[in-house]
């Protein structure tokens, strides 16, 4: 099976571990005996009730989460919290801090800001296309929160340790990294991240909410607009997404079992990262788009000399059986996006091709 895959470098949808496609490839017709496909079974049913608790209790277990945390699984993409979490956690008066890294946070802003919530950019790295993360922020003091994109998937930054805010509770993009690193949950009052870069496929999201920030949600919203809505119906209000989340839930145990946890996990990611920066940094035909203490350790960012060699560099890689490695639309240059999925044996590969690449030229 392994000898016919492509290395992968998509950034999102992105590389799922080959043991977890197995193993729905193994139970898709026959579900654990239920003569069903988890894709035919109810979402009311036993089979499904596992599924998502089983997902519900490993994302709690991963990341030491207290029981005053709820993990939820929510449609919309990460795109629908960037409404949803001012809409529910901004009060009447209040202002929150947005901290402007890039495409998704300029996003996050912008949806915050046409329901008419007052924002206060408290940093931006947009003086310098976005390649760096800001540092010595001063905070407004009573903020309803201060929202954080963890990592830039399409810059290539991320924040190696989260800033002191003074308290005031974090509500963080963690779209593109979570799952890729172990952190003190006690800084957040909400995350959220879509699934399909680093925990499953297209389709669901998880939202991780603390306990006294449900306090905020306003009663006149929307039910589906709600996440009191979704804390009281386990996520279950309408239908959810559940082929999505039984690979999620796959995916973790993965992560668990086979990985053994998030700090195996770092290790592994910064192990790849290393790698990958290694030739970045030394050889001047590869020059790195971020600053190097900015750098993410799940999307390596980079040019060639000129757009006309990254072109040939990426078809190239193509025809060698490495995709993905064309830069976002919106920036251009090359992009080698290293999830928890992509090993590094595949990192391996690249580092290769691009030795190669820049000798031949
Ligand atoms: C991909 C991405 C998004 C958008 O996610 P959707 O699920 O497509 O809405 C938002 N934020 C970050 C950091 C991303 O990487």
């Amino acid at each position: 099976m392994k000898e016919n895959r492509m290395h992968n470098f998509n950034a999102g949808p992105a590389a799922l571990p080959l043991p977890v496609l197995e193993e729905i490839r193994d139970e898709f017709l026959n579900y654990k005996g239920s003569g069903m496909s988890i894709t035919e079974v109810s979402h009311r049913s036993k089979w499904f009730d596992e599924v998502i608790n089983d997902a519900k209790s490993r994302v709690k277990r991963l990341l030491k989460l207290g029981d005053h945390y709820h993990v939820l699984f929510l449609q919309g993409g990460a795109s629908m919290q960037f409404c949803m979490a001012p809409m529910n956690l901004i009060s009447e008066g209040q202002s929150a801090d947005y901290v402007n890294t890039g495409t998704w946070s300029t996003k996050a802003i912008k949806e915050a800001q046409i329901q008419g919530k007052k924002v206060n950019v408290v940093a931006s790295s947009e003086d310098k296309n976005f390649s760096y993360i800001p540092r010595d922020i001063s905070f407004t003091m009573g903020a309803a929160y201060v929202h954080l994109t963890s990592n830039n998937t399409i810059k290539g930054t991320q924040w190696a340790s989260f800033p002191d805010t003074g308290g005031v509770p974090i509500v963080c993009d963690m779209s593109s990294d979570i799952m890729s690193r172990p952190f003190d949950p006690a800084l957040f009052g909400l995350i959220y991240a879509g699934a399909q870069k680093n925990i499953g496929p297209a389709g669901v999201t998880l939202v991780i909410i603390r306990e006294d920030m449900l306090n905020r949600v306003p009663e006149n919203l929307p039910a589906m607009l709600k996440y009191s809505t979704f804390v009281s119906k386990n996520s279950m209000f309408n239908t959810p997404p559940c082929f999505a989340v039984y690979t999620c839930q796959l995916v973790l145990k993965w992560l668990e079992e086979t990985i053994g946890g998030l700090e195996n996990m770092e290790k592994i990611n910064r192990e790849k990262g290393a790698i990958l920066y290694d030739v970045i940094d030394n050889n001047d035909f590869y020059r790195g788009t971020a600053e190097k203490d900015s750098r993410s350790m799940m999307n390596v960012t980079f040019r060639l000399p000129s757009e006309e060699l990254e072109k040939e560099f990426v078809a190239e890689a193509l025809e060698n059986g490495l995709g993905g490695l064309k830069g976002h639309r919106s920036v251009g240059g090359c992009r080698a996006s290293i999830y928890n999925a992509t090993g590094i044996d595949t990192v391996s590969v690249l580092v290769e091709f691009m030795k190669e690449f820049a000798r031949k030229k």
